[in-house]
C-alpha cells in the first residue's frame, strides 16, 4: 500500500497515520516529525527547517523533497509506506509522482480527514499545552491554516480527478476515525 493522509493542521493526521501504518506493516512517514527531529539533534536540516517551521512556514520544497525522497529510498518503505505531511504543494505532488514511478509503482488512496475549523484550533492549543510545540502558539497555527487553504487544499482536486480520494469525516473519537479509515480502506481495490 502507498497511501497518503491529508488534512488541516491539527485534523489528527498523525494519530490516525500511525494507526493505519500499523495496520498495514508500513511506515508513517511524517514530514513534521523528521524535521522535528532534526530540529532537536541540531543537524543542517534541522537549522534550515526550524526558521520555516516556528512560523508556521512551509520549509522550501527543494529541502523537503530530498528528504521525502532519502527516507523512501529506505528499505522498509519498499512494500509501502504511509506519508503525513507531504505532498503539501502541487511541486510537492509532481515531485512523488516521479519517486513513485520510478520504482514502478503508484499511489494507492489520499486519505482526507474533514474537520470542523473551531475543533481544530482547540486540539491545537490543547497539543501546545500537552506537548510543547513551538509552533503551536495562536499566530502561528492560524498562519498554518491559512497556508493549508492557500497551497494544500488544492490537492484535493487533483487526487479526486484521479478517482484515488478517500474523504473521511475526521470527528469523534480517535477509535471510531480510525474505524472509518480500516472501513474504507477493506473495500478498497490494493495494487
Ligand atoms: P501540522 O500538520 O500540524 O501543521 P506537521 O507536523 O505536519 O504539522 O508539520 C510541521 C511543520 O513542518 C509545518 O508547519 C512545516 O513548516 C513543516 N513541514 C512539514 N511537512 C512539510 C512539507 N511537506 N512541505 C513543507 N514544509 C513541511
Amino acid at each position: 500500500m502507498r497511501l497518503i493522509i491529508m488534512g488541516p493542521p491539527g485534523a489528527g493526521k498523525g494519530t490516525q497515520a500511525k494507526f493505519v501504518a500499523d495496520h498495514f506493516k508500513i511506515p508513517a512517514i511524517s514530514t513534521g516529525d523528521i524535521f522535528r527531529a532534526n530540529v532537536t539533534q541540531g543537524t543542517e536540516l534541522g537549522v534550515k527547517a526550524k526558521q520555516y517551521m516556528d512560523g508556521g512556514d512551509y520549509v522550501p520544497d527543494e529541502v523537503t523533497n530530498l528528504m521525502v525522497r532519502d527516507r523512501i529510498d529506505q528499505p522498509d518503505a519498499e512494500s509501502g509506506f504511509l506519508l503525513d505531511g507531504y505532498p503539501r504543494t502541487l511541486a510537492q505532488v509532481e515531485e512523488l509522482d516521479g519517486m513513485i514511478s520510478f520504482t514502478g509503482h503508484k499511489l494507492d488512496a489520499v486519505l482526507v480527514l474533514t474537520v470542523d475549523q473551531d475543533e481544530i484550533v482547540q486540539r491545537l492549543l490543547q497539543r501546545a499545552e500537552l506537548e510543547g510545540r513551538a509552533d503551536d502558539t495562536e499566530d502561528v497555527i492560524r498562519k498554518r491554516q491559512e497556508l493549508y487553504v492557500e497551497q494544500t487544499e488544492p490537492l484535493i482536486e487533483v487526487y479526486r480527478e484521479r478517482g484515488i480520494l478517500i474523504e473521511l469525516d475526521g470527528m469523534g473519537e480517535v477509535d471510531e476515525v480510525t474505524q472509518r479509515i480500516f472501513d474504507a480502506l477493506d473495500v478498497w481495490p490494493q495494487s
